[in-house]
């Protein structure tokens, strides 16, 4: 069994190493998704504020539209006013031509105002773009090296997963799903050594009817506080604990 121990230690070492490397990964594969949504929310700013822009052009069109034809109304108006004689009808056109004037002076306004409003949507856009277009320049360059991080990790997790299959043919199935079922729940650290009569996963003493167990190495040993596989290494003297 002390064999089995040991090689099961030599396997969880390659375990680790895949699960460590695979958390590199991860982290980069998270790092590449934020980015992409910050690139893919600041697309969506300028989506909406050329949306935004488009409305209140509309808006400015009819505007500008209705001013024209106000502004032609009171041309026709005051041609039409030199071939009025009548006093009463000349009043009259006069007051439409000043109620025109009056409106059109209003629409006016706004139209100057709507402008404005304009320019600074406009120009918003154009900054929004300019941020984009760093963003997307910078993320070009800095997605390459993430990718080929992940690519240089992605080449050494398969190599470990060859030497973990080479290492696990030389174990029993049962003793690997043991381990494996402990590795999972004990954030990778399934084997541990007994030292000092100490278990190096809690740091809990070891009774000593265990450790003489452990010594024996007949069966599989569990630490009875952190229920990890207990192994002591075979080639260094270890003094049994007081
Ligand atoms: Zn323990």
């Amino acid at each position: 069994m002390r064999a089995q121990i040991e090689i099961l230690a030599t396997l969880q070492k390659v375990d680790r190493e895949i699960k460590e490397k695979t958390g590199i990964k991860q982290g980069l594969l998270g790092e590449i998704q934020a980015k992409e949504k910050e690139i893919l929310a600041k697309k969506q700013e300028i989506a909406e504020a050329k949306a935004a822009y488009a409305e209140k052009d509309k808006v400015r069109q009819e505007k500008d539209r209705l001013f024209q034809e106000e502004s032609k109304k009171a041309v026709e108006r005051r041609m039409r006013m030199g071939r009025i004689k009548n006093a009463k009808e000349l009043q009259a056109l006069q007051r439409e031509i000043d109620q025109i004037k009056q409106a059109n002076s209003e629409l006016e306004e706004e139209l100057i105002k709507l402008m404005e409003e304009l320019e600074t949507v406009k120009a918003g856009i154009k900054a929004k773009e300019e941020e984009l277009a760093k963003l997307q320049e910078e993320w070009t360059r800095k997605r390459d090296e993430l990718q080929a991080q992940i690519s240089g990790i992605d080449q050494a997790v398969s190599e470990a997963a060859t030497r973990r299959q080479t290492i696990a043919s030389q174990l029993a199935g049962d003793l690997i799903s043991r381990y494996e079922l402990i590795f999972s729940r004990r954030n990778g650290t399934a084997v541990v050594e007994v030292a000092g009569g100490i278990c190096q996963g809690c740091y809990m003493n070891i009774p000593p009817q265990l450790w003489n167990e452990i010594i024996k190495s007949e069966k599989v040993n569990l630490c009875p506080s952190c229920q990890r596989i207990l192994y002591y290494k075979s080639n260094v003297t270890q003094e049994k604990p007081a």
